[in-house]
């Protein structure tokens, strides 16, 4: 399950893309999803403002790296608040538009239950 959250996967067959450009960088169409995973068909819009919920997980994210950022510069031995602030404000930056991504991933993860044999209903499906 890991691996195709990391990767950005659909969660039911861990084969489509959830978003219709794979870099994370590219500014226009960014948070563009197709309507439907293009190999199983389950629905990417699940509910009007379904990924709303996704901003809790992208704040645990958010916190998750600022500790990794200060346990980072503690093990160093290089900690001071000025450090601290302007390591998390580049790291938090450069990873953004990636949490973002991700944790929508997360969120339909938690909602869509993966299944094997989707993409093989999908297709029994769609031949009748
Ligand atoms: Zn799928």
């Amino acid at each position: 399950m890991l691996p195709s959250i990391l990767k950005l996967k659909c969660p039911k067959c861990h084969e489509g893309d959830l978003f219709v450009h794979k870099g994370s960088y590219r500014i226009k169409g960014f948070f563009d999803m197709p309507k439907n995973c293009p190999k199983c068909g389950q629905d990417f819009e699940i509910e009007t403002g379904f990924y709303f919920g996704a901003m809790y997980v992208s704040y645990g994210l958010t916190i998750a790296i600022s500790v990794a950022v200060f346990t980072v510069l503690i093990v160093f031995d290089s900690y001071s608040l000025e450090l601290f602030l302007l390591a998390e404000f580049l790291v938090l930056l450069a990873l953004l538009p990636y949490v973002i991504r991700v944790s929508r991933a997360i969120w339909i993860a938690i909602i869509v239950k993966y299944d094997a044999k989707a993409i093989e209903k999908w297709k029994v499906k769609n031949i009748k």
